[in-house]
């Protein structure tokens, strides 16, 4: 005797699709705020990178009576006797110059200043 099979599947393609949409719309409200949380808390890790730096000039040139023109190396600074034990990175990959003894460190990313 041949068993009447049951083909109806358990959701119909207006529920998968009303699903679909829903799952939609959450990430698309949550993915940019988080993004633009991991941006923030990546930024203000680079400007505690940057007032390292700053700190670290404003050691060496006190130290060596360096005018405020001056401008370190990283040789200077960074080293397990110097200023910083190792050279902070940003975390998005940004490049950091130490600049005169004046200025502020940069950092090449836009966004990240101090
Ligand atoms: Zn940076």
């Amino acid at each position: 005797m041949h068993q009447h099979q049951n083909l109806k599947s358990g959701f119909t393609i207006t529920e998968l699709l009303i699903c679909v949409a829903i799952i939609g719309i959450i990430l698309g409200i949550g993915v940019p705020a988080i993004l633009a949380s991991r941006d923030k808390s990546q930024q203000t890790t680079c400007m505690s990178n940057l007032l390292a730096i700053n700190i670290a000039k404003r050691g060496w040139a006190t130290d060596n009576l360096k005018p405020e023109t001056a401008q370190p190396t990283s040789a200077d600074l960074i080293g397990p006797t110097k200023y910083m034990k190792s050279m902070p990175e940003c975390p998005t990959g940004g490049t950091y110059t130490f600049r005169q003894i004046w200025q502020r460190p940069q950092c090449s990313i836009d966004n990240h200043t101090i």
